[in-house]
C-alpha cells in the first residue's frame, strides 16, 4: 500500500473546508474540489479566515505555507488524478455518493484509497460501486474538523486491515486521534451512542414523566454531560436526528415528529425545544440573571431533581455493550469516542464500570419487563458479564479488566 503524499478532498462545505484545511495543516498537498467555482471561493475564505486565526492565535508560523499547499479545482479528474488519499465529503445521499465512487474507481490512481466522511450511510454500500472495495474505507471526521480531534476509522463488509491502518496512521499524522470502527453499523460508535442519550429523554417528555427542562438540568448539573439532550438537539438541528433515525428504521418519539412537523427544527429556525428569538445561548441567559422567553436554553441547575437519568444512562450502556459484543468497537475505542467527539467527561464503559454493571441490567430489565419495548431488551454481552460475576470496577473485571483499581485492558 502507497504511503500518503497527494490527497484530494471532495466537497469543499462545511465538512470539506475543514478537512482541507486540516490535512495542510498536517503538511501534505490537498486539492479540494466542488461542483462549482462559487462553493469552491466561499471554501476557500473560510480555510484563510480559519488559518489566520490560528496564526493570530500562536498555533500555526506561517498561514501562507499553509494555504500555498491547497489547490482547487472543479475537474474531478484534475483533483484525484494523482491522489493517494480521496477524502470524499460531498452530500448525505446514497446515489450521490455511489455516482461519485463510480467515477472515482476509473480516475483514481489504481492503488489510492478512498474514504468517505460520511455519518451514517454504509461503506459496504458505497464501496460496492467500485472494483476496490478494499480499498474503501469510512474516515467520520466531527464538526468542525479543525476542533474536534476524533476521527472514526470505519470497516466496510471489505475493507483490508491495510486500508484501515493506513487510514489511521494518515488520521494520527494530523495530530487527531483515530478509533477503529470494526463494522458500519447505522451510526458508528458515537451516534450510536448518543441515540439513547437524546431519544430516551424525548419518549419521557411524550409520555408525560418528564419536562424538557428537568432532562437537560439532570443531564448536565446531576451527571456532568456538557450539554442537555434537548440543548443538543436544537443545535445540531432537530430535523437531523429525526431523518437518520427514520432512515435507519428507528421509532421517532412523538414529542420530536412534533417539532419537525411545526418546523421548530432549533437554533436555525429561531425555535425548537427552546426559543432563540432573542439569539442568545443559553450562558448569556443565566450569566445575565432571570432568563425570559427567546434566550434558549433557560433551564436552571435545581430543575432536575425527580428526572430518571439512570434510564437514559441504562440505554446508552446496553448500546456501548452491544458494540462490544458484536466486535464493532472496545471499550477504549467507545470512551475514547464519547469523550473526543461528544465532550462526556467520561467514556459509558469506564463510568459503567465504577457504578456496577448490575445496577444498569436490572434497570433495563425492570423496564423492558413493565413496558415490552424492545429498546430496553438487554444486550447479551451485558448479561453475559453480569451473569459471570463481571460487575465492573469493584469485582475486578467489567467492560475493562482492573488491577489495583486501574483498568488494564477491555473488551471480549
Ligand atoms: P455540505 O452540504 O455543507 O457540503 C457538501 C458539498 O459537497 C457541497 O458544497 C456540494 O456542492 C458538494 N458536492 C456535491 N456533489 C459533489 C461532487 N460530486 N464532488 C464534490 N463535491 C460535491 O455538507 P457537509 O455538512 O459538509 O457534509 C458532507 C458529508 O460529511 C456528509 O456525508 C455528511 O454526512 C458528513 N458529515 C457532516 C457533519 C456535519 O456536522 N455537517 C459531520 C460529520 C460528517
Amino acid at each position: 500500500m502507497t504511503d500518503i503524499e497527494r490527497v484530494a478532498v471532495l466537497g469543499a462545505g462545511n465538512m470539506g473546508h475543514g478537512i482541507t484545511e486540516v490535512v495542510a495543516l498536517g503538511g501534505y498537498d490537498v486539492t479540494m474540489r466542488d461542483i462549482e467555482t462559487d462553493l469552491i471561493e466561499s471554501g476557500s475564505e473560510n480555510i484563510e479566515w480559519s488559518v489566520g486565526k490560528l496564526a493570530e492565535n500562536g498555533i500555526v508560523d506561517d498561514p501562507d505555507d499553509v494555504l500555498a499547499r491547497i489547490d482547487t479545482t472543479t475537474d474531478l479528474a484534475e483533483a484525484v488524478g494523482d491522489a493517494d488519499l480521496v477524502v470524499e465529503a460531498a452530500p448525505e445521499r446514497m446515489a450521490l455518493k455511489k455516482e461519485i465512487y463510480t467515477e472515482l474507481d476509473e480516475l483514481a490512481p489504481d492503488e489510492a484509497i478512498l474514504a468517505s466522511n460520511t455519518s451514517s450511510l454504509s461503506i459496504t454500500e458505497i464501496a460496492s460501486a467500485t472494483d476496490r472495495a478494499a480499498q474503501v474505507v469510512g474516515t467520520h471526521y466531527f464538526n468542525p474538523p479543525v476542533k474536534m480531534d476524533l476521527v472514526e476509522v470505519i470497516y466496510g463488509e471489505r475493507t483490508s486491515d491495510a486500508t484501515a491502518e493506513t487510514a489511521h496512521d494518515f488520521v494520527v499524522s494530523l495530530g487527531k486521534t483515530p478509533i477503529y470502527v470494526q463494522k458500519d453499523v447505522q451510526g458508528f460508535v458515537v451516534n450510536s451512542v448518543l441515540g439513547p442519550f437524546m431519544v430516551e429523554p424525548a419518549w419521557m417528555v411524550s409520555n408525560d414523566e418528564a419536562t424538557i427542562r428537568e432532562a437537560d438540568a439532570a443531564m448536565v448539573h446531576r451527571r456532568g454531560y456538557p450539554m442537555g439532550p434537548f440543548e443538543l438537539a436544537d443545535l445540531t438541528g432537530v430535523d437531523i436526528g429525526y431523518s437518520v433515525r427514520e432512515e435507519a428504521g428507528i421509532t421517532n418519539p412523538p414529542l420530536i415528529e412534533e417539532k419537525v412537523e411545526a418546523e421548530e427544527l432549533g437554533r436555525k429556525t429561531g425555535k425548537g425545544y427552546y426559543d432563540y428569538e432573542n439569539g442568545e445561548t443559553s450562558e448569556t441567559s443565566q450569566a445575565d440573571g432571570e432568563a425570559v422567553d427567546g434566550d434558549g436554553a433557560d433551564y436552571e441547575a435545581g430543575d432536575g431533581e425527580g428526572f430518571d437519568t439512570l434510564r437514559v444512562e441504562a440505554r446508552m450502556v446496553n448500546e456501548a455493550a452491544k458494540l462490544v459484543g458484536m466486535d464493532v468497537a472496545t471499550p477504549e475505542a467507545i470512551d475514547t469516542g464519547m469523550r473526543l467527539g461528544a465532550g462526556f467527561s467520561e467514556g459509558p464503559c469506564r463510568r459503567a464500570d465504577q457504578e456496577g454493571l448490575d445496577t444498569f441490567l436490572e434497570k433495563l430489565e425492570t423496564l423492558h419487563e413493565a413496558t415490552g419495548e424492545e429498546r430496553f431488551e438487554p444486550a447479551d454481552y451485558l448479561v453475559e458479564l453480569v451473569e459471570g460475576g463481571n460487575t465492573g470496577q469493584e469485582s475486578g473485571r467489567g467492560f475493562y479488566e482492573y488491577e489495583n483499581g486501574e483498568p488494564v485492558s477491555g473488551g471480549r
